[in-house]
């Protein structure tokens, strides 16, 4: 089932799941019980979906990059086209 976002005045976001067509347009905040609306937009993806992994693995990327053991090997060969030859070096 999809997740729907609620939010409260006092304790922010939350998500609830519930079927497409058993959405309420409320639920009690699960925090404090105060009436919490249903955010427009809402999020559709299940979790542990291939989206979500998608997602979640783009967004660790983010903030933790893979890491290079190290550098290229100088004079290797990165092309075959020896047209790259007669570019200019740096
Ligand atoms: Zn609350």
């Amino acid at each position: 089932m999809p997740l729907y976002e609620f939010r409260c005045r006092d304790c922010g976001s939350f998500d609830r799941s519930f079927a497409m067509a058993e959405v309420p347009a409320a639920v009690d905040c699960p925090g404090c019980a105060a009436t919490s609306r249903r955010q427009p937009g809402g999020a559709f993806i299940r979790p542990g979906s291939a989206a979500a992994r998608l997602i979640d693995a783009t967004t660790r990327t983010a903030s933790e990059p893979a890491v290079v053991g190290a550098p290229a090997a100088r004079g290797a060969a990165l092309t075959r086209n020896p047209l790259h030859h007669k570019l200019p070096r740096p």
